[in-house]
């Protein structure tokens, strides 16, 4: 097994890097790479993209006037320009 922490080779069994003396009892922490990025930003972007379709069709599908999404200033009238 290589040493989590400077990648030497040590035996199997090795309870400590012979190098480093690191504990090699504990598991190395998991950390994130480019792919597991890729999938979580891809996730992420995809469910904004669907929360925005989706809104929008909602908006959309509102009765009127309140599907405006620009309001004209002669329907607010008490709002100075
Ligand atoms: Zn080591």
């Amino acid at each position: 097994m290589k040493c989590p922490n400077c990648a030497t080779d040590n035996k199997d069994n090795a309870k400590a890097c012979k190098k480093c003396a690191r504990d090699l009892t504990v598991p190395p922490p998991w950390t994130p790479d480019w792919h597991w990025h890729g999938k979580v930003l891809g996730v992420i972007y995809a469910g904004l993209v669907v929360l925005y379709v989706g809104v929008s069709f909602v908006l959309r599908r509102l009765p009127e006037p309140y599907h405006i999404r620009k309001i004209p200033p002669e329907m607010t009238p008490w709002l100075k320009r």
